[in-house]
């Protein structure tokens, strides 16, 4: 695994090997705390905006997640594991089901396990929570579940995707490093909104053309992991599909959640879009989060509506700064990045707004991050 390269696609990229080496590490560790065996834990909660291959995978390549669960709970000596899918997941749960059947597991105890819809819930700490009876709220870190997870016990926590390339990455280590690929769902105003899988380094722009049929309202904005980073603007579609590109570039890879809008769209109703998103998916556990994202949405609705003035930014940017360094999870310096990094790449969007002059676009503002707004609903697979 370490030849190979292989990097998790729940968010992080972080190596795959070095996670199952700590895990193993830990397990083999005769001072540890609990001397409970390790487990696994398949994370096919999807529940970042506008994401569905993770639902697309587990529908369409069961047997592929759950060879490479078998694989992975072999490395670091589990005999136990468990796919942990969002509540509404009863298709996918039933396509997983189907595969273990007439899955080799050899001899691993395997539970398939359904829990909340929310946003946090798919965090990989709140769904230890849940596995263990509680509601779906991220745990303080540390410790991190590889020492102390599921029971205290050394818990490997692998997303489905990252789980169904292992068998690849495993057989020919080289061979998969040489040509790395990557799902990513392609959303927002483009012609053929869809789950592809990209070789990584491809330009924005080549996905969206090639995959996608092209933009509808031309390239205004790019959201390559969705809500969880600043977007790039249109210029910059040049910019590779490849997780450090990305971070240098100023946004990130996320999960691959590739949001497209038009150049017509006002960028402060994308930023009240945005805000509102993540106070709304809060999970209310730490104040700073919370407030903070609640006050960011504030001043942005009232950015956006022309009813802010200029000392209102200095107070988004002082919530924002106390955000970046608060919360158990990674929500709250997560919507303080992303919102910053919006309005640092729109300034002169945002002073037009100010002092009471309104939207001087002609465009009807867009929400893509709602609940059902016509960008979401448009990708999201049938129950
Ligand atoms: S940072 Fe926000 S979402 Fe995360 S645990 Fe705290 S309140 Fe919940």
């Amino acid at each position: 695994m370490a030849d190979a390269g292989l990097r998790g696609r729940g968010g992080g990229w972080f190596p795959v090997a070095r996670k199952w080496q700590a895990v193993r590490a830990e397990a083999a560790d005769p001072y540890r705390a609990s001397r409970l065996p390790p487990v696994v834990v398949a994370n096919g909660a999807e529940s970042e905006p506008g994401s569905v291959k993770d639902q697309h995978l587990m529908r369409h390549r069961p047997a592929d997640v759950l060879a490479g669960l078998a694989l992975a709970a072999r490395a670091v000596g589990a005999t136990e594991a468990i796919v942990f899918l969002k509540g509404s997941f009863e298709r996918e749960a039933a396509a997983l089901e189907a595969a273990r059947r007439q899955a080799p597991l050899d001899g691993l105890s395997l539970t398939i396990r359904r829990g909340e819809n929310s946003y946090v819930a798919g965090e990989e700490t709140a769904i230890l929570e849940v596995l263990e009876g509680r509601r779906a709220w991220p745990r303080p870190k540390p410790p991190l579940p590889y020492a102390s997870g599921l029971e205290g016990r050394p818990t490997l926590v692998q997303n489905v995707e990252t789980l169904a390339r292992v068998p690849a990455a495993v057989a020919e280590p080289e061979r998969y490093k040489a040509a790395e690929t990557t799902l990513v769902t392609v959303w927002g105003h483009v012609r053929r909104p869809g789950v592809h899988e990209v070789t990584l380094g491809t330009p924005l722009r080549g996905i969206v053309d090639d995959c996608a049929g092209g933009a509808t309202d031309g390239l205004g904005w790019l959201f390559p992991a969705g809500p969880s980073a600043a977007p790039l603007r249109g210029a910059d579609a040049d910019t590779p599909l490849d997780p450090d590109a990305l971070r240098a570039a100023g946004s990130a890879l996320g999960t691959a959640s590739l949001l497209v809008v038009g150049a017509s769209a006002c960028p402060l109703s994308l930023a009240a879009s945005l805000a509102a998103f993540f106070e709304r998916e809060a999970c209310g556990q730490c104040p700073p989060c919370t407030m903070g994202t609640a006050n960011l949405s504030r001043i942005l609705q009232a950015v956006e509506a022309g009813t802010a003035r200029a000392a209102d930014l200095g107070h988004l940017a002082e919530a924002a700064g106390f955000m970046s360094d608060h919360g158990y999870c990674a929500h709250s310096r997560t919507a303080a990045a992303s919102v910053t990094g919006l309005l640092r790449r729109c300034s002169e969007d945002v002073q037009a707004h100010l002092g009471g002059r309104g939207c001087p676009r002609p465009a009807a503002p867009v929400d893509p991050f709602a609940p059902g707004s016509p960008e979401r609903a448009a990708i999201e697979l049938p129950a």
